[in-house]
């Protein structure tokens, strides 16, 4: 059983889950399906992924209660507005066969567009209409929090971010502790670059019979976040959720501190990049 994390509002979210971004419904549906019958419970997805059918399709195989799947999915650029946020989170429900989601975020912040709070006035009404658990934000930096919290008195539940050993975000994941909101990890696992190779988490799995992979994700959970690695092959699927039985020490933290770069994978900076 994965552990949970109590989020501002109370509600409980799996401290580590699945990430979808890439495939189509046909192979979402069957990795969700895998994923599910491995111990995961939770599941982020975005309306941008175009996967939300097959990710509703999989929690309907798993055989699985509803109430014990977590299903995150996240509000495109092109949605973003007081009125298309409420249609767009009907649009979602609506692919993924579902009559609520535990979590809904504004996928990014895209302050050009100046929407963002807009976007977050309407989210905060329909969490009110139970058609949501908790809200929060994707790729938002402190002075986009600060523009909600000056909006709004509905604190983010959540702030996914790029966060891994190469990009560890010490000063965004401490505004986010500050604020009461939990730091998920996109890309935990820096999508697999160079990173898993480095001999300094070889070295450090090594003594806990652990790959490089599970190390790294330790380091996540260890530290209070909760990172949503993607794999589409069964034994890593299974050996991504087995990171609840060891515990890194001081020096092994500080060892996989010496290999923050500052990189990001994509170049996703929140201030400019743009999707839609
Ligand atoms: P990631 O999870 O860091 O890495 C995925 C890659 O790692 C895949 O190529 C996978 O290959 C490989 N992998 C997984 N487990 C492994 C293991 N145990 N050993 C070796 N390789 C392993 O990258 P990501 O997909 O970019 O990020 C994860 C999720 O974050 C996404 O799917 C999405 O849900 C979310 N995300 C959110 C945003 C945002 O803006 N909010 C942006 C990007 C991503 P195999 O499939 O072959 O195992």
């Amino acid at each position: 059983m994965v552990p949970t994390v109590t989020l501002n509002n109370g509600v409980e979210m799996p401290r580590l889950g699945l990430g979808t971004a890439g495939p189509g419904d046909e192979e979402t549906r069957r990795r969700v399906r895998e994923a599910l019958s491995l111990g995961y419970r939770l599941v982020d997805t975005a309306a941008r992924y175009g996967n939300e059918v097959g990710v509703g399709q999989g929690i309907a195989d798993s055989g699985i209660s509803r109430e014990d799947v977590f299903v995150g999915t996240k509000l495109r650029g092109s949605d973003q507005g007081y009125d298309s946020t409420r249609t767009a989170l009907d649009a979602s429900l609506n692919r993924l066969g579902l009559d609520y989601v535990d979590l809904y975020l504004i996928h990014w912040p895209l302050p050009r567009l100046d929407q963002y709070a807009e976007s977050w006035r309407a989210m905060a009404e329909m969490l009110a209409d139970g058609k949501i658990r908790a809200i929060g934000v994707s790729n938002f930096l402190p002075e986009h929090l600060d523009r909600l919290a000056a909006t709004s008195s509905v604190v983010p539940a959540v702030n996914q971010i790029e966060l891994h050993p190469r990009l560890p975000q010490r000063e965004q994941r401490a505004d986010d502790d500050r604020r009461g909101i939990v730091t998920q990890s996109w890309s935990p696992l820096a999508k697999a670059g160079d990173v898993i190779n480095d001999p300094v988490l070889s070295s450090i799995g090594s003594r806990y019979g652990k790959t490089p992979v599970q190390v790294i994700l330790r380091w996540h959970v260890q530290q209070g976040l909760v990172p949503i690695p993607k794999s589409g092959n069964a034994d890593r699927l299974r050996q991504n959720l087995e990171v609840f039985d060891f515990e890194l020490t001081g020096d092994d933290l500080a060892q996989i501190a010496t290999l923050d770069s500052g990189t990001r994978v994509g170049g996703q900076d929140p201030r400019t990049h743009e999707e839609f």
